[in-house]
């Protein structure tokens, strides 16, 4: 789950690091009533999870109530690469005398946490590090020992961190490392992190993704993310545990095991097909949670088309076709569908399905010739 810059910076601030106080609102008025309590000057930000803000013209400062006005009406509504602004974070302004880039994520190649850190902050770190790698310090740590204060200093030194903020730099990056193993995080990173004239060593952006697999020991962190702007369906996939990943075309894909669902976006892909979405039922699914998954994949109304990849090992072809049946009857849909029903009880399974007679429903035996006859309906029907 990716976190907007100010959940980021209250972890942050739970951790020790420094941030500014600021407050979070949604209304041109309550931005300006915010900014007002604050004092001024102010730095308004458009909360959405993309990056490049600033250049977007989703982050401004405000000297006074009049430019505070001007920049939230401007910037609430705005669309940065495709992300609406629903929320502001109005904190008090910053002086920069410099801008560091920090993070801490998991290099799986090591199998290690990995720290970066550059003096060059304040400009994508993908430029950093194609165009001067050595001004981007990475350095893995040891997860049984964790980030030490010694090799945080070695970091900083190292990064050529200004000589008086070696240990104010070296303390953000224990708290920032502190973050990122507490909270489960699998990315946190301040970019700039800001030295102020009166050299304090302060985060002034955030971006932190936590470990969906590590919610459940963070029942605090549930209802963190922009909600305001997650796909409807995928939140009520979320909901109901289901694994759904809205796509842009048009065929609906249903299986149950995540390596089958991606090989058959693959195969629909190679029939010249393109997927609405991915979606894994898991091992096990029974009636109920199969037409709760059809109800998912129907709720998108790009939907052509169809395709059930069923492999049965732990989950009955028998019960998918009871499911499939349950849902025909409550939800009717109008598209197409073919079903590859392969494994434990398929010839039940079928059965179930040529007795129900459900129209437009059709049967395949291999994973290629569903595909193939799935791509064909959906051209059909568009
Ligand atoms: P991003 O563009 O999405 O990465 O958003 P940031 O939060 O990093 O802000 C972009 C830039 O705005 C920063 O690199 C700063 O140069 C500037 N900025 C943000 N907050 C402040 C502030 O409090 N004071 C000043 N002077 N500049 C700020
Ligand atoms: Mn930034």
């Amino acid at each position: 789950m990716d976190l907007l810059e100010y959940q980021g910076k209250q972890l942050f601030g739970r951790h020790g690091l420094a941030v500014s106080d600021g407050k979070a609102v949604t209304t041109v008025d309550d931005a300006v009533a915010a900014a007002n309590e604050i004092g001024y000057p102010v730095v308004v930000k458009a909360q959405v999870l993309i990056g490049g803000r600033g250049k977007a013209g989703g982050v401004k400062l405000a000297a006074n109530e009049a430019e505070a006005r001007e920049h939230a009406t401007n910037i609430l509504g705005l669309d940065i690469k495709g992300h609406i602004v629903r929320t502001l974070w109005i904190e008090y302004a910053s002086d920069i005398a410099t801008e560091y880039y920090a993070s801490v994520l998991l290099d799986r190649g090591a199998k290690k946490p990995l720290v970066m850190f550059s003096v060059e902050g304040g400009v994508e770190i993908e430029t950093v590090a194609e165009e001067t790698p050595e001004k981007l310090i990475k350095e893995n740590v040891d997860p049984l020992v964790g980030l030490t204060r010694e090799q945080a200093v070695d970091i900083a030194t190292r990064g050529g961190a200004d000589a008086d903020v070696i240990e104010g730099v070296a303390d953000a990056l224990v708290a920032l490392y502190e973050v990122w193993i507490e909270e489960d995080a699998s990315l946190a990173e301040i970019n700039p992190l800001i030295v102020t004239p009166d050299r304090q060593v302060k985060a002034l952006d955030a971006k932190v993704t936590l470990d969906d697999n590590a919610m459940f020991r963070h029942k605090e962190n549930a209802d963190l993310g922009d909600s305001a702007n997650a796909d409807p369906i995928e939140q009520k996939a979320k909901e109901q545990d289901v694994i759904y990943v809205k796509l842009d075309g048009d065929i609906g894909i249903m299986g149950n095991g995540a390596g089958l669902v991606m090989s058959t976006l693959d195969v629909v892909a190679q029939y010249g097909g393109t997927p609405a979405n991915f979606l894994d039922a898991g091992g096990g699914s029974d009636a109920a949670k199969v037409k709760q998954a059809i109800e998912l994949i129907l709720a998108n109304d790009q939907v052509k088309a169809v395709l059930l990849n069923i492999f049965g090992g732990i989950t009955r072809c028998d019960e998918v076709a009871n499911g499939l049946v349950a849902a025909f009857g409550d939800l009717n849909p109008t598209v197409p569908f073919v079903v590859r029903l392969d494994g434990t009880n398929d010839v039940e399974g079928r059965k179930i399905l040529e007795d129900a007679a459900l129209p437009n429903v059709h049967a395949a035996t291999t994973m290629d010739s569903a595909a193939e006859l799935v791509v064909k309906l959906a051209k059909e029907n568009s």
